[in-house]
């Protein structure tokens, strides 16, 4: 890992942000975050060059740090509010968790793969970012710390579980992409009361599998 951010990392970072801004993101604290966030540190050496990129990258165990706009649009439609519980289901690389972080919510997020859990919940408490690290199948949502304002699933899902609107508090929004394997639509489901759920439709994204339960067998 290259923990140097340069100001030539620091430039492409702003065209990276010019170029979210074009493609329609608004939020400007949002597009800060992206600014802040050095994306490099979460890459591996050999793909340094791509990290301002607009792409998913690998990561390793076959998962991937996901696109800039895919995190930026997510983030965008979760509408965090500083204090906000989030839960994120597929902690992967832990940029998204530190985008969350950075737009001052308090992080839970749960990772399938225990090589990558591992990984992220010693990697990015070296930046300073202190998430609540879990290891499961996060499509049974994390019952112990439930009621979450908000809930975002970083991997693509065939149904959304019904664990993860129960999890919500009234007034909570999760943001989930449902779909087959090869592409979703990305939901935004707000739970108005205990029983009403008003449903938004976005465009379509093309996320790796939610494993477990309620996700791909
Ligand atoms: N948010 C991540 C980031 O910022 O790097 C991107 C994650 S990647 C697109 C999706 C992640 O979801 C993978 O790391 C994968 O292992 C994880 N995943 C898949 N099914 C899961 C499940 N049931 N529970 C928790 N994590 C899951």
């Amino acid at each position: 890992m290259a923990l140097t951010d340069s100001y030539r990392h620091k430039g492409m970072r702003k065209a990276l942000v010019r170029l979210l801004s074009e493609k329609g993101i608004q939020s400007t604290e949002v597009l800060k975050a992206i600014d802040t966030l050095p994306r490099h540190f979460f890459f591996e050496s050999a793909l340094l060059e791509h990290a301002y990129e607009d792409k998913a990258f690998p990561i390793g165990e076959g998962q991937t740090i996901s696109q800039p706009y895919t995190v930026a649009f997510q983030s965008q439609l979760l509408q965090v509010k500083p204090g906000d519980k989030i839960l994120e289901i597929g902690t992967g690389s832990g940029y998204q968790a530190a985008i969350l972080m950075l737009l001052g919510a308090q992080v839970y997020t749960i990772e399938y793969q225990k090589v990558l859990f591992e990984r992220t919940r010693k990697f990015l408490p070296s930046l300073g970012f202190k998430a609540n690290f879990f290891q499961g199948d996060g499509s049974l949502g994390l019952a112990k710390y439930a009621p979450y304002d908000k809930i975002i699933v970083t991997a693509g899902a065939p149904v959304v579980p019904k664990a993860l609107l129960q999890q919500l508090k009234v007034g909570g929004i999760l943001v989930i992409p449902v779909g087959d394997k090869k592409k979703q639509q990305m939901l935004r489901l707000t739970k108005k009361t205990e029983k009403t759920i008003e449903k938004e439709v976005f465009d379509n994204f093309a996320f790796v599998p939610l494993l477990g339960t309620d996700g791909w067998k």
